[in-house]
Formats: structure tokens, C-alpha cells, sequence
């Protein structure tokens, strides 16, 4: 906790401007990309971090200008980009979409590199497709954790944390993350389903799951992300450790649930390392789990799992929950719950960072 670093200034000031934007916005120009994969930065200048790239011929609405820089609205925040590269449509009709004001608010650009769209609003249902990062899609109702998109032809379920505003912006501090190679296991897949839940459903999908929510928000902290698997198919152990080592994975996080259908009872979350220098850890996430998700603390031990025994990067396995419990299946359900589960994770992992740093 107390090598926890606030991070105010850039994000308060962006915070500002989303508050500021939502109250009304009326953007009086705007301007249209004339370089290429031009970056954009989160502030003004070259100092600032880029926070992504803009294509030759987009067009954005401005919403500030200092010096050679202008902030456009930008995958639903606002960003940077130097005035050199654009040409300004101040005295041009805005687009239709400019001027209908309700409509300006109903349309989003993915933030992440990876977005699965689902058929229906829940973890279980099928994947119907995936939207890259930055594209402009059309928002729908909510449903729950869930919100109705349309892109192209395509309409179906994201998860709606992913167009709220990000978790992490005051406890994490990204610079930590930056550069980081994580590997996230998603446990079993494919004819491996691992435990089954009191509802029929499987450990196999609720890993991915949780894999996937991992995923997005540690890419979004500029971690470099690498999934053993990124749909529902068998995997074999050993090469799930291969594969991290290839990497050279700083972290290796193998992700499961637990089943105990003989003791319906029985909840909480365990974690495991196999070298004592894994310890550690192993640790700082399970406590962080503890803390953010308010579960059942079934305590850190050693665990010798085979997709750790071929690990030679630090690597844990963490049994999430008791899908074999009524109550904690329906939470692990939740994406609010799952963001818990995420967010405790990334505490963790940046306590360790800091950690290791100092050594
Ligand atoms: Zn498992």
C-alpha cells in the first residue's frame, strides 16, 4: 500500500475536459489529418506518452488549442496531435454527426486492441466477432454490465466497463507496466473444460473470460500482453510454459477456478507458486485479490502444477472461486466482479514490480 503512487495532474486535467465535454459539447471546428499515422499524444508536446495514431483524411472535432498543438476528441478521451500535420475545416459545414449532439454521444472508439462482441448479453454466449482498436462504433442500450454495440454489419454485447472510464487512472501507475511481457493462461479449453459449475457452465470459459478482461486492461496500462490461448481450444500444458519462457515472460499468470461439488459450501480464492522465489509474487497478488474482490481467503502455498513445472520466468497459478457454489458462481458471473478479480491482480502485479526494481 504504501508503494502505491498517485498519479493526478494529465488524468485530472483529461477528466476535466470529458466533464467539461459532457455537459454539452458544441465544437465550433474541426480539423482533417494530413500525415499519415500520425501519433497522439496525451498531452501537448512530444514529451507526452502516445496514446495512439490517427489516419490521413479523418476528421476530428478540436476541442482546444496550445500553440502548435490542438486537442481533438479522441477513442472517447481527448488527445494531442501537432498542428503541423492537419488541415482545419473551420468555415466548412460540420458533418451531420457533428451537429446532432445526441448523436455525437452515442458513438465510441475502442480503446483496446482487442474487443469480443458477444450474441447475447452474457460471459457464456457466443463470440460473433471482434473490434479493433479505434474503431468508431454506434452504442446501444445497457443492459446490466452489458452494452448493445453496432459496427458495420455487426451488432451484439461488450462489456460496458470497457466504454466507462478507466479503473486504474489513480492507483496504478503505468510507467510500471510499460515495456512489462505478462503471459496470461487462461486454464484449460477446448475438450478440457476443467471443473464444471452448478449450473453446467465451465472453468474453461470462465478462465478466458477473466483471461480476456486481464488482457484489455493491462494492454490499456502498456503492458505487452501474450495469451497461451485466445479462444476456446485444447491446449496442451507443457508448451503453455514454452511458450513463456520464448517470451521471457516478467510474469506468468495461469488462471482457473476451483469446484469442490462434494462440498457445495465451499468458497474462496488460492494461490500458488512452485519456487520459493515465486513467493512473493504470489503474495502481493493473493492479497491484493483478498482485498479487492472481499473473498474467502483460502491462503498462499506451494503448488506443484505441471504448466509451472516448465516454467524458467516467475509464473503462479491462482484458483479464482468455487464455481460449485451457488452464490460465488453467480459473482464470478458478474463483469463488476470480474473487474475486482482483475483489479486486485494489477495491484498486485505492481507491487511486485516496484519490488523487484528496488532489489
Ligand atoms: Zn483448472
Amino acid at each position: 500500500m504504501l508503494l502505491k503512487k498517485l498519479k493526478y495532474p494529465i488524468n485530472l486535467i483529461i477528466l476535466l475536459v470529458l466533464i467539461s465535454l459532457s455537459v454539452g459539447p458544441t465544437y465550433a471546428e474541426s480539423i482533417q489529418i494530413s500525415g499519415d499515422q500520425l501519433l497522439v499524444r496525451s498531452g501537448p508536446g512530444t514529451e507526452f506518452e502516445p496514446i495512439g495514431h490517427v489516419n490521413q483524411g479523418e476528421t476530428h472535432p478540436v476541442v482546444e488549442h496550445d500553440g502548435d498543438w490542438i486537442a481533438i476528441e479522441f477513442a472517447g478521451q481527448t488527445g494531442w496531435i501537432n498542428s503541423q500535420f492537419v488541415t482545419t475545416l473551420k468555415d466548412q459545414p460540420a458533418s451531420p454527426e457533428m451537429t446532432d449532439q445526441s448523436d455525437q454521444q452515442d458513438y465510441f472508439h475502442i480503446p483496446f486492441e482487442h474487443v469480443n462482441v458477444r450474441a447475447q448479453p452474457t460471459t457464456d454466449s457466443d463470440l460473433i466477432g471482434e473490434l479493433p482498436f479505434n474503431e468508431k462504433i454506434e452504442l446501444g442500450d445497457t443492459y446490466e454490465d452489458w452494452i448493445e454495440v453496432t459496427w458495420n454489419d455487426l451488432t451484439g454485447f461488450i462489456p460496458l466497463w470497457i466504454v466507462e472510464a478507466n479503473p486504474f487512472e489513480q492507483t496504478v501507475d503505468q510507467s510500471i507496466f510499460k515495456g512489462k511481457t505478462i503471459v496470461i493462461d487462461p486454464g484449460h479449453g477446448g475438450v478440457d473444460v476443467g471443473a464444471i459449475s452448478i449450473t453446467d457452465h465451465y472453468e474453461s470459459h470462465y478462465a478466458l473470460y477473466t483471461a480476456e478482461v486481464l488482457r484489455d486492461q493491462l494492454s490499456q496500462l502498456g503492458a505487452d500482453v501474450v495469451m497461451t490461448r485466445e479462444d476456446d481450444y485444447y491446449y496442451a500444458l507443457m508448451p503453455r510454459a514454452t511458450l513463456a519462457n520464448y517470451v521471457h515472460a516478467d510474469v506468468f499468470i495461469s488462471l482457473h477456478y476451483n469446484s469442490e461439488p462434494q462440498y457445495p459450501t465451499a468458497t474462496g480464492i488460492n494461490s500458488y507458486y512452485r519456487n520459493e522465489s515465486e513467493q512473493l509474487l504470489a503474495e502481493y497478488v493473493h492479497n491484493q485479490l483478498i482485498e479487492y474482490t472481499g473473498a474467502n481467503d483460502r491462503g498462499v502455498e506451494y503448488g506443484n502444477y505441471l504448466v509451472l513445472r516448465g516454467l524458467s520466468r516467475p509464473g503462479i497459478l491462482l484458483e479464482l472461486g468455487f464455481i460449485s457454489n451457488q452464490e460465488e458462481e453467480k459473482q464470478i458471473q458478474s463483469h463488476a466482479y470480474q473487474r475486482k478479480i482483475t483489479q486486485g491482480i494489477i495491484e498486485g502485479l505492481q507491487q511486485y514490480f516496484l519490488t523487484s526494481k528496488q532489489k
